[in-house]
């Protein structure tokens, strides 16, 4: 059985502790490699790597650096068809929506910052009398950078491509969940010539290497991405300490749809944002407000072309959607769905688990679910589900789908179908929302702020606002006489 290693100091090696946990395939629901159940030791022995190569690397010059993360660029391209199906085993994505997705994605991030830092600049601002004030944007030292399950090594990288080219040294935790694509990363790493220490992985538990991350008096910055609960927990750990810190958390995203919309294109992009990678990207749009006059028009379309979706082997290049991240993941939706039932949903698709045959018998699949006759502030509308569930209801005016889409605890990412262009600045506009998607979804501009709003998150990533979050911006004041 394959044993993952933490990557220290430019190694491979084992956790101190010499124990490891179980790594599952969601596909067949059995266990098929281990991973190091890591702890605060191993977390210690990161901080002093990390520590050493600083000096160095951050007066690297930035040619340099950025030779070397282009280097990662090209070996994971060289690997695209091993990664995508490494995390399409780890996770129960389609190895297809890996090898679309979440690989070149994780190629792109490391394109966009090693070549982003050649073009980065500073600010000048002159004051009268020959005073002139500028600013520099230091790297900020050791940073800690954590990742959840659902995208593995796509946000892993967001994170780490953009603290590195900084300047930066990292101590990296992926999800305990899904660490294939992370521990064969560190092995590219080694290949591309990363000066050791600069990027250390330490893999296992949110609560013993997260934790020691997060409250390690050396690390004075922490980019994660996961759920708020997990997110609050940090910042009270993170908060007296003064550490600076970028959130990424929950979301509960709206999708309205107007009857002036585009009707095929909203349908189509409607299916992929209920139900791409099983529902499980937090930029999904788990609540459907259709607008009355096509309201049963657009449900029923919906909910036929949900019903022909194919949930199956992720390696097969006809399966729509794979399994489901976890045992307790797939629990955690269906208690969901049952929820809804009790508070009078109708259930319109889907709605179960789904057994499939042979080796996939054990595998933890669900039915991508539509539910109807739900009131907007229901628990089912207002907590994140995280899975291939989604709601649907008609609305009839712009305030009060808008009050609809506003009302929870989130504000991450929402979607707005119509082709009235007035329309569409104004309800942008009064969405309470990091990211407003019209006429589209999931289109991503790296040098856009990405972030959420409320309790989706803290500060943005994307563009020169990631590469500035791993820096200290200090002013410098010059009188000429
Ligand atoms: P979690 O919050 O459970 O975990 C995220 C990461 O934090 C994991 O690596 C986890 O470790 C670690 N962790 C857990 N506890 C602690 C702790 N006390 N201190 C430090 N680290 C800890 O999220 P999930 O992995 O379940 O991911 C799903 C969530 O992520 C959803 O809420 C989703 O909306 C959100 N998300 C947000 C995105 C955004 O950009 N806003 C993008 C993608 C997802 P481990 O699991 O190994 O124990």
């Amino acid at each position: 059985m394959q044993m993952i290693k933490n990557y220290i100091n430019g190694e491979l090696i084992e956790p101190i502790s010499g124990t490891y946990s179980n790594n599952y395939n969601p596909s067949t629901g059995k266990v098929y490699s281990l991973i190091p159940d890591s702890d605060e030791k191993d977390v210690e022995l990161a901080v002093k790597a990390a520590e050493t190569a600083f000096p160095s690397w951050s007066v690297t010059p930035k040619e340099e650096r950025s030779r070397i993360l282009l280097k990662l660029v090209s070996l994971i391209e060289r690997d695209l068809h091993k990664l995508a199906l490494a995390e399409s085993t780890d996770n129960g994505k389609p190895v297809k929506l890996a090898t679309l997705v979440d690989i070149p994605r994780a190629a792109s991030n490391f394109h966009f910052f090693a070549t982003g830092i050649l073009h980065d600049s500073t600010e000048a601002h002159l004051m009268e009398d020959k005073v002139i004030n500028y600013t520099i944007r230091q790297p900020i030292g050791v940073v800690g950078c954590i990742s959840p399950w659902n995208l593995p090594l796509y946000l892993f990288t967001w994170k780490i491509a953009p603290a590195i080219a900084a300047g930066c040294c990292v101590v990296a935790k992926p999800s305990e969940v899904t660490p294939m694509t992370a521990y064969l990363f560190s092995e590219l790493c080694i290949e591309a010539g990363l000066p050791k220490g600069v990027l250390n992985i330490v893999h296992g538990f949110g609560h013993k290497v997260g934790s020691a991350i997060t409250a390690h008096p050396k690390i004075p910055a922490i980019s994660f991405t996961g759920g708020t609960a997990t997110g609050a927990q940090i910042a009270k750990v993170a908060a007296p300490m003064f550490k600076k810190l970028s959130l990424e958390l929950g979301g509960k995203n709206p999708n309205i749809i107007f009857a002036d919309c585009d009707f095929e294109n909203a349908l189509k992009t409607t299916i992929q944002s209920s139900f791409a990678n099983q529902g499980q990207i937090c930029l999904c749009g788990s609540r459907i407000f259709v607008e009355r006059p096509i309201y049963e028009k657009f449900r029923d379309a919906f909910v036929e072309k949900t019903k022909k979706l194919v949930v199956g082997n992720p390696k097969d290049e006809k399966s729509n959607l794979g399994a489901v991240v976890s045992e307790a993941h797939m629990n955690k939706v269906l208690s969901y769905i049952e929820l809804a039932k009790e508070e009078g949903g109708k259930i319109l698709a889907g709605g179960h688990r789904i057994i499939l045959d042979g080796d996939l018998s054990e595998g933890w699949y669900i039915a991508p679910t539509i539910i109807e006759g739900l009131s907007f502030d229901c628990r089912t509308n207002q907590e994140e589900i995280f899975g291939p569930v989604v709601t649907i209801m008609p609305f009839d005016t712009e305030e009060e789908v808008l009050a609809y889409a506003n009302s929870t605890q989130y504000g991450l990412a929402a979607t707005v179908w119509t082709e009235n262009l007035t329309r569409a600045h104004r309800v942008a506009g009064k969405l309470q929302s990091g990211i407003v998607w019209i006429n589209c979804w999931l289109l991503r501009d790296l040098r856009t702020p990405f972030g959420g709003m409320k309790n989706s998150g803290v500060g943005r990533e994307g563009g020169f606002e990631a590469l500035h979050f791993f820096t200290e911006a200090k002013n410098v004041c010059i009188k000429i006489a």
